[in-house]
């Protein structure tokens, strides 16, 4: 078996291009030795979401390739594809982007990994932008819950804050905020709110 370190460094540098319109399918890929440099850093930086990528990496078929990629615009740390492609911009490994802590990655990578479960399971017939942001939403929820039952209630909490946040922005071509404004809504998300409570030493911001 492969050292799983130079495993995910094939994983993030075996780039194909894509089709697809968001902003990150136009972003180029990082060369190897850039790559490995942000991988490795990201073990120190962002611990918590290095775990969650071996995690998914080892126990799941759904990841296929993580393509670090420099974006000229910053529009967002990642995206994913029906392919089982994710793309992370790299510069979200680099160096420390603001509101982005390894919490937070850890919530983005999940909600990123909803996406391919959601291309997965649903036919694209089927498939609606709000309903796979929502899915993604979900899938995050519910892997940082296990993370919180195992005793980690960092990322539960700071997926939590940020939905909220999120939720409240009037930007309704959204689909991301869209979901959440359903999501922030219904029971589902009292529900982590009072897990949290119940479970989680309180934050500073009350999450
Ligand atoms: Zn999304």
């Amino acid at each position: 078996m492969k050292p799983l370190f130079s495993t995910l460094l094939a994983l993030a540098t075996s780039a194909a291009p894509l089709a697809a319109s968001a902003q990150l399918a136009q972003a180029t890929p990082v060369d190897t030795v850039t790559a490995r440099a942000a991988l490795l850093a990201s073990t120190r930086q962002y611990p918590k979401f290095y775990r969650a990528l071996c995690t998914v990496q080892q126990q799941h078929t759904l990841l296929r390739k993580l393509v670090l990629v420099r974006n000229g615009r910053n529009d967002g740390p990642a995206a994913a594809f029906p392919n089982g492609v994710v793309r992370l911009d790299v510069r979200y490994l680099e160096s420390p982007q603001p509101g982005f802590d390894d919490n937070r990655m850890v919530v983005v990578f999940y909600h990123e990994i909803g996406h391919l479960h959601y291309f997965r399971t649903v036919p694209v017939a089927r498939r609606t932008a709000d309903a796979n942001e929502r899915a993604a939403f979900d899938y995050s929820l519910q892997m940082t819950q296990h993370l919180a039952d195992a005793g980690d209630c960092g990322p539960l909490q700071a997926g939590l804050r940020f939905m909220l946040l999120r939720s409240q922005s009037s930007n309704l071509a959204d689909p991301h905020v869209r979901a959440l404004q359903s999501l922030v809504q219904e029971p589902a998300y009292a529900d982590y709110r009072r897990y949290v409570a119940q479970h989680c030493p309180p934050g500073p911001t009350g999450f």
